[in-house]
């Protein structure tokens, strides 16, 4: 028995890094996984792969910034399923700048995907779960919410999903649903390699001088913050909600 066998799942963003490594993780524990990404061959891809373990995945291609596409990807996971009581809020950019130098483009944009992004899934996912009066929402936050240089942006948003997750959690605790978030550190993925291109350092050295800086030595992996989905993603979980998993590798300010 699998901790979330019969459970049905959609991760945004899945195509690679956390919500690939979230999808995975849901699949060995017996979900059934719709991975939702704005590359949709990417994200088929990945499902390809994970077929070999499971013939329970379905890969989209969502943009989730947009309205009509969510509700319709969303029916599509639920056709396929049958229900729909997991969904977690993934998908991400990075448009950094120094703020005087921040375009409204790279404003706009990285609030879209992250905070309208989450506002529109969750609010068609909420309909399925509240239906059946059980539902897990898990929302990917940064402790770049606390702010980070450069990342005005992405920060604002991030900081933006807290309050947005505990009020998530005050409405809809009532019919079953739970609403929390993992907020991760530094983590090894196409993310924080692009960071490093950008900044003309090699990899390798960024990967190192962050782990320098983390309590546990080393850099975060997907896996490390799938863990921590997985488990408020569990039945176990009923009773957190509003609450923030720091997977940072030590305390956070
Ligand atoms: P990632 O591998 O780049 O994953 C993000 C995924 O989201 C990519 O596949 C990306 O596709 C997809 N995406 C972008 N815009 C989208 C949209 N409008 N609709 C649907 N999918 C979209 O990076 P990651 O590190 O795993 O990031 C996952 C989440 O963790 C993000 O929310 C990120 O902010 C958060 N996080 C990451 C770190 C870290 O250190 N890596 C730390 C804290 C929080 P494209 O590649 O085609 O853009």
């Amino acid at each position: 028995m699998g901790r979330l066998d019969t459970r049905v799942a959609l991760v945004t963003g899945a195509k690679g890094g956390i919500g690939l490594a979230t999808a995975c993780r849901f699949l060995r524990e017996g979900a059934g996984v719709c991975l939702a990404d704005i590359d949709g061959n990417g994200a088929a891809t990945a499902a390809e792969e994970l077929r070999r373990e499971s013939r329970n995945v379905l890969a989209v291609r969502l943009d989730v910034t947009d309205g009509a596409e969510v509700e319709a990807r969303v029916s599509e996971a639920v056709e396929r399923f049958g229900r729909l009581d997991i969904l977690v809020n993934n998908a991400g950019i990075t448009r950094d700048a120094l703020f005087f130098e921040m375009t409204d483009e790279d404003w706009r944009r990285v609030l879209d995907v992250h905070l309208t992004g989450a506002f529109l899934c969750s609010r068609v996912a909420q309909k399925h779960m509240v239906d059946s009066r059980y539902g897990r929402i898990v929302n990917i936050a940064s402790v770049a919410a606390n702010g980070n240089r450069g990342q005005a942006n992405y920060s604002a948003a991030k900081a933006g999903m807290l309050g947005f997750t505990r009020t998530l959690a005050l409405e809809l605790g009532r019919y079953g649903i739970t609403v929390n978030a993992v907020a991760p550190g530094f983590i090894e993925t196409h993310m924080t390699r692009t960071m490093a291109a950008e900044l003309g350092v090699k990899f390798e050295t960024f990967v190192a001088e962050a782990a320098e800086n983390i309590p546990v030595g080393r850099a975060g992996t997907p896996e490390d913050v799938a863990a921590a989905v997985s488990f408020l993603a569990s039945e176990e979980a009923s009773f957190i909600n509003g609450q923030v998993i720091y997977a940072t590798g030590g305390p956070t300010a």
